[in-house]
């Protein structure tokens, strides 16, 4: 098993702590390799070695810099079989899927290169003769990125590959639950030519590194995703220091079934939607809204598809839901199970965790159907687990209600053959992203990703928006006409 360490102006050092913990398969326990549990001192020297990094990668003109972000993605893209295993191996998703993480790794890399041809500022005329008006995009600094496991390889990219082509330099803490994605990750950033010091890793607690990247007064910047307590904290300290803040977290995802819709079309994208990462996905499907006229047929339908639904070792491809990601998680999912029986949802398929043979080895849940009632707290809180909420509607406005009455805000869907439904529900859902008769998973790097209401605070990843949460943006006047000209000031 290899020993990582802290890396820092392009070294892997020793910690200064000489605590290490093990990253592990959730599907069998076993070690994959071990991580520092690094410390204040740790971010502190990675913080030193982003900022003398700065102006030099300031410089470096943004197409190189494009460069080198292709370059990765070429490598991830020649390597993504064994990249996609050690996914699946390091966080547990099923192995078709743990392939699609670091498809989404590249697809980002590749699409925001471009960018770096791309960063265009405003020209615009000046109220005053002989005289531009300008505007630049400029990097902000040393930024900060502190990730979850649930998506190891793309939301890191989504990230760093953001803040590089804008120019910026990167102390990053990954999940404890998948340092082994996050040390791959800057080994190939590294190989594609990446200069020392611009990005820098450092593993470990929250309440250790996290929290020196939100309080170090030289982060200029932190973006983070994660869950609502967590983003409700970093925000709260982060903030006070008037730092920059981008929050990507918690859903409690919708999908509506009308009563015109394509049912098998429907349940199709509801379990592809609740089911795939073991329902560990921010835009999972945890909720399903059902309109009463289909209701029976529906979950007739439901549930047959869900019973056969194969749970196990997620890399065998015939394999359709792997494990949860720990211990914790396991606990955490089994838990909101009871709360379900206790506050009287009914059960109506799985709740149990897996038993027997392999499923000792790892942390395993049957896929779980609960019929309830809205209101429940197993319809408004966030489960991450595979665990769907059924609800039972008598029309649209119902529907939207239901829909819309929780704290988040990130993905939705609704299914349903009539047009006019479909744009209202456009207009209606309270959501950063929602699919039209497609499941409330499947984001596309190209366009904005993030969500509102208690999911954010408006930052968005992805797409065009990306580069905003790692730029300034500076104006600039350029008076060419030899002579002090006033602006405002009428003589
Ligand atoms: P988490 O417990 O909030 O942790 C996320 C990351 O933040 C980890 O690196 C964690 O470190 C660190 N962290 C936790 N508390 C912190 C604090 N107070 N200060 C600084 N750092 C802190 O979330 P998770 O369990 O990894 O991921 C699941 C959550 O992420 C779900 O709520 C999911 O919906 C959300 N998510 C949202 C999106 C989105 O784009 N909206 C995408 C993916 C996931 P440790 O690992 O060391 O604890």
């Amino acid at each position: 098993m290899k020993n990582y360490g802290v890396y820092i102006n392009g070294e892997w050092f020793k910690s200064a702590s000489e605590k290490t913990f093990a990253t592990k398969n959730p599907a069998n326990g076993e070690a994959l390799a071990s991580f520092p549990e690094g410390t204040q001192e740790d971010v502190a020297r990675a913080v030193e070695a982003a900022e003398k990094a700065f102006p030099k990668w300031k410089r470096f003109p943004p197409p190189k810099r494009g460069e080198i972000l292709l370059k990765a993605a070429a490598m991830m893209r020649a390597r993504k079989e064994e990249l996609g295993e050690m996914v699946t191996k390091e966080m547990g998703k099923v192995i078709a899927e743990g392939k699609g993480d670091v498809q989404e790794a590249i697809d980002f890399l590749e699409y925001i290169s471009g960018e770096g041809r791309r960063l265009l500022g405003e020209t615009t005329p000046s109220e005053l003769p002989s005289k531009l008006c300008l505007t630049l995009k400029q990097p902000i600094g040393v930024v900060g990125c502190i990730t979850p496991w649930n998506f190891p390889m793309a939301v890191p990219c989504w990230k760093l590959g953001a803040a590089l082509i804008s120019g910026n330099t990167i102390v990053y803490k990954p999940a404890t639950l998948t340092p082994l994605c996050a040390a791959r990750l800057v080994e190939i950033l590294e190989q594609a030519g990446l200069p020392a010091g611009v990005l820098n890793l450092v593993t470990g607690p929250a309440d250790v590194v996290g929290e020196a990247i939100v309080q170090h007064p030289a982060i200029r910047a932190v973006s983070f995703t994660g869950s609502v307590a967590a983003g409700r904290d970093i925000y709260s300290k982060a903030s006070r220091m008037l730092k920059r803040v981008g929050l990507e977290l918690g859903g409690k995802n919708p999908q509506i079934i009308m009563d015109d819709a394509n049912l098998e079309l429907a349940i199709e994208g509801v379990l592809f939607g609740a089911f795939g990462t073991a329902g560990q996905r921010c835009t999972a499907t945890s909720r399903l809204i059902v309109h009463e006229n289909i209701f029976a047929e529906a979950m007739g339908k439901l549930l047959s598809r869900t019973r056969s639904l194969k749970v196990g070792d997620p890399l065998d491809p015939r394999v359709d839901v792997g494990p949860v990601a720990s211990g914790e998680q396991e606990r955490k999912i089994l838990q909101y199970i009871r709360i379900g029986i206790e506050e009287g949802a009914k059960l109506l398929c799985g709740g149990k965790k897996l038993t027997g043979g392999q499923y000792d080895r790892g942390f395993f849940i049957e896929p779980t159907i609960f019929e309830a009632e809205h209101g429940m707290r197993i319809t408004k809180e966030e489960i991450f687990g595979p665990v769907l909420s059924v609800i039972k509607i008598r029309n649209y406005e119902e529907a939207v209600m239901v829909a819309n009455d929780v704290e988040y805000g990130l993905s939705s869907s609704i299914y349903t053959a009539n047009v006019n439904t479909a744009f209202r529900a456009m207009e209606d859902l309270e959501a950063g992203v929602t699919y039209i008769n497609a499941p409330t998973i499947g984001a596309e790097v190209h366009l904005p990703f993030g969500g509102v209401k208690n999911t954010g605070n408006g930052a968005r990843e992805a797409g065009t928006e990306a580069i905003h949460e790692f730029t300034e943006i500076k104006s600039v006047f350029i008076d060419f006409s030899e002579k002090l000209q006033k602006a405002q000031i009428i003589e």
